[in-house]
């Protein structure tokens, strides 16, 4: 029943390697006394010892089980393959849904095929032997029809059908009901009073989506009781108990989340954390009631479910969760991720082999943000082989360079501006549009542009913003009074600012003020009639695509190409800077609509509106009306101010929406150009490359993923294509002296050279990521 593997650089047939590696494994498991990770690593690694095993497992895999597992799980050909990949942690189908191991609790049924064996306990145990740690793994969020019939207070109740809301075949509980409170708490103390995991995770841990209202009796009482309202009886983001009910869904989610630590650690002991399983967009994280930045808070390690990229939002989706995460939960602490091994397209093909490729780039693409890979395998059998062998190279690169992956701190002066509440209270219905587009239109941007950057959640604004030159606020229009006085303080203190939209409209429910809060920083105020205003009116204008244009000013079309377009620019400097590369156009695409605003006499406006004209028949494609003052940039430039970009037309959304080239190179100017082009990192030469810089005691790291790829745009990748040579220039952090540099992946030593700071390398070639450890 073993998988067969293929041949190793040893010589020995693949079978005979892992008969021989299984030899040695299970000789060790034998005389062990089956130590907890923390104490068996303690006895090997004494210089990590002093650290958790939170902070000590960085490389972890999954093998998610299958019922028939019970009865073809090969652990000594898995232990092999955890040492092959040199995997430290495992996640392990525990109970929940089914019960892996002899349960006693009643409605917990032991997984078919399980008969007489301890398949989790065997797993612990072998784990235990290896010094590998073990989440035992949970699904809270699914029972059975018999465990409905026997309790059907435990479940959520759908008053349209009168039964459970229904989720994968399975009811789901209700968190406020005794399936979630008492059943689930007394499962995991079983679990960790007998087995002693380091930890819990959870697949689905926070009960029904924010999409559906429970009505279960539970639910109505307990609202009553904390709120001292009535259910809502519908969605609607204007009426004071949906506002209500939206908060009361964190804190009962949050109540959750404390109720299984405190559970588990008492059983287990202080550090047999429960960490459910989260996924890594604040928008996935409100659509589930998962308040992210107080589960960071609450954690000592993040177990992301986030298994692969979608084609449009690409591998750097990756980077930029990475980027949230640590934002949230410090750069110190550990975000393994699960990374599918498996086909995923529009069908999951969950037992074919996904490309080596693809699963690298991905994988790669978070590790550089951060991100700790958390192989992931559905079924402990595959008839497809190839799987096995794809996070192997990666797992050993990643042992071999662990100090430089890890408890890094990000080098960044643009920081991007978000928060949860912005997403539910005035994305709403639309957050798509409204928040994650226009968020995702500049974190696209400053990957083209390789300008490093941070994401900052609006509360943590006073200790993050320190560092930065820029703080970017894309329709940023839910802001507390306390996050208002915050960026205030910023600009004043000459740091740089780019808003565009509804931001600092809104207040904490999502409800306009009688301006913009930052108008007078925008130099830019609301008529009261003006479109943004209006939710109705915000969404309808952000879902138009016509074709209008943003016409540059001035106009250069006489002095520079004349009569016909030829040739060098003859006289560009009229033109503001952020307007440069557009010599020979007076107009870019747009696609949306702007509005008249009241402006301060200090602002430019250097975008204007261009109507829209029709797009067929030819003949018909013109317009006389084709010159507004319908202002789409303005810019305020005040003496003691920082720079401060307000983009009434919404190209942050358009970008991101339609990916046009112009609109990419204007908002690189924009950013540019309001960070007084204070930017640590230059990197020229070809490719589309994630850019970070970090920053370790006494050296400073480059890590580039090569996102320039065939098949970046849709998946799979197939081959892995080099770019270079690429120019690279850093701005030492302090205490780093710039003597020496590495290259981890290509292990070349190319000359550094130093100037003014800056130290300076050419990379020859890039392939699928590269990192530059200066010292
Ligand atoms: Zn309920």
């Amino acid at each position: 029943m073993n998988p067969s593997i293929p041949a190793s650089s040893s010589g020995l047939s693949p079978r005979r390697t892992f008969l021989k590696q299984t030899a040695v494994a299970t000789a060790a498991i034998a005389g062990s006394r089956y130590l907890r990770f923390s104490e068996a690593s303690a006895a090997t690694a004494p210089a990590s010892a002093t650290k958790p095993w939170f902070l000590r497992a960085t490389r972890w895999m999954q093998t998610n089980i299958a019922e028939l597992d019970n009865t073809r799980y090969d652990i000594p050909w898995w232990r092999a393959q955890w040492a092959r990949t040199k995997t430290q942690g495992i996640v392990v189908n525990a109970g929940g849904i089914v019960a892996f191991y002899p349960t006693q609790i009643p409605f917990h049924p032991k997984a078919q095929f399980l008969g007489d064996r301890d398949l989790f306990g065997d797993l612990s145990k072998a784990a235990r032997a290896d010094g590998v740690a073990v989440f035992a793994r949970m699904d809270s969020n699914g029972a059975p029809e018999e465990t409905y019939q026997a309790h059907p207070e435990w479940f959520t109740l759908n008053t349209q059908t009168g039964r459970p809301f229904a989720d994968r075949g399975l009811s789901i509980p209700c968190i406020n009901g005794a399936y979630y409170r008492e059943h689930i708490p007394a499962i995991l103390k079983e679990i960790a009073e007998k087995y002693k995991p380091e930890g819990f995770t959870d697949n689905i841990w926070s009960g029904l989506p924010r999409a559906n209202i429970c009505y279960c009796d539970n639910c109505v009482k307990k609202f009553r009781a904390d709120r001292g309202l009535d259910l809502p009886q519908q969605a609607n983001w204007d009426e004071p108990a949906y506002r209500a009910w939206i908060e009361w869904g964190y804190a009962c989610r949050l109540e959750i989340w404390d109720l299984f630590n405190k559970t588990t650690r008492t059983a287990g002991g202080p550090d047999c954390l429960w960490v459910g399983m989260n996924g890594v967009s604040i928008a996935g994280a409100a659509g589930e009631f998962r308040d992210y930045r107080e589960i960071c808070k609450r954690t000592e390690i993040l177990m992301i479910d986030n298994q692969r990229r979608v084609d449009t939002t690409g591998f750097q989706s990756n980077g930029v969760g990475g980027r949230l995460v640590h934002g949230l939960l410090g750069w110190d602490k550990l975000a393994p991720e699960s990374m599918a091994l498996y086909q995923t397209a529009s069908e999951n093909f969950r037992v074919a082999s996904k490309p080596e490729p693809e699963v690298r780039l991905w994988a790669l693409d978070g590790i550089a943000a951060g991100i700790q890979p958390w192989w992931h395998y559905i079924n402990a059998y595959q008839e497809d082989r190839r799987m096995y062998e794809t996070p192997v190279p990666l797992g050993q690169w990643h042992q071999q360079h662990e100090e430089f992956l890890v408890n890094r701190t990000p080098v960044a002066t643009v920081g991007i501006v978000y928060s949860q509440r912005n997403n539910d209270f005035f994305g709403r219905q639309d957050a798509e549009a409204q928040v994650n587009s226009p968020q995702r239109g500049f974190t696209e941007a400053l990957l083209h542009a390789r300008i490093p950057y941070i994401l900052v959640h609006a509360d943590d604004l006073d200790r993050d913003a320190a560092q930065l030159k820029l703080l970017i606020l894309p329709n940023l229009g839910t802001m507390t009074d306390a996050h208002i006085a915050s960026v205030r303080k910023f600009v004043q203190n000459g740091g740089g600012l780019i808003a565009s939209g509804a931001t600092s409209l809104c207040d904490q429910w999502g409800d306009p003020r009688a301006d913009l809060a930052l108008g007078d920083l925008f130099g830019v105020h609301l008529p009261a009639n003006h479109y943004l205003r209006n939710e109705a009116s915000r969404r309808q204008s952000a879902a138009q695509s016509t074709q209008t244009y943003l016409r540059l000013t001035p106009e250069l079309r006489a002095q520079v190409d004349g009569p016909h377009p030829a040739g060098e620019p003859a006289a560009v400097g009229t033109r503001h800077e952020v307007l440069r590369g557009f010599e020979h156009t007076d107009i870019i695409p747009f696609g949306g609509s702007v509005a008249e605003l009241s402006l301060d006499p200090t602002v430019q406006v250097l975008l204007t509106l261009v109507p829209n004209r029709p797009t067929a028949p030819p003949e018909m494609i013109w317009t006389q009306n084709d010159h507004t003052s319908l202002p789409g940039l303005i810019l305020n430039e005040r003496a003691g101010f920082g720079r401060v970009v307000y983009l009434a037309a919404d190209l942050d959304r358009r970008y991101a929406r339609d990916n046009i080239a112009d609109t990419e190179h204007l908002l690189i100017n924009l950013v540019r150009w309001a960070a007084k082009d204070d930017i640590p990192l230059k990197i020229d030469g070809p490719g589309l490359l994630d850019s970070h810089l970090y920053q370790q005691p006494g050296r400073a790291l480059v890590h580039l993923v090569n996102l320039s790829n065939t098949n970046a745009w849709r998946g799979p990748v197939e081959e892995l294509i080099p770019v270079g040579p690429l120019k690279i220039s850093v701005r030492l952090p302090n205490g780093v002296s710039g003597k020496s540099l590495r290259l981890l992946v290509s292990n070349q030593k190319p000359a550094l050279s130093l100037a003014n700071g800056w130290a300076s390398f050419e990379l020859p070639s890039i392939l699928d990521h590269e990192l530059a450890v200066i010292e």
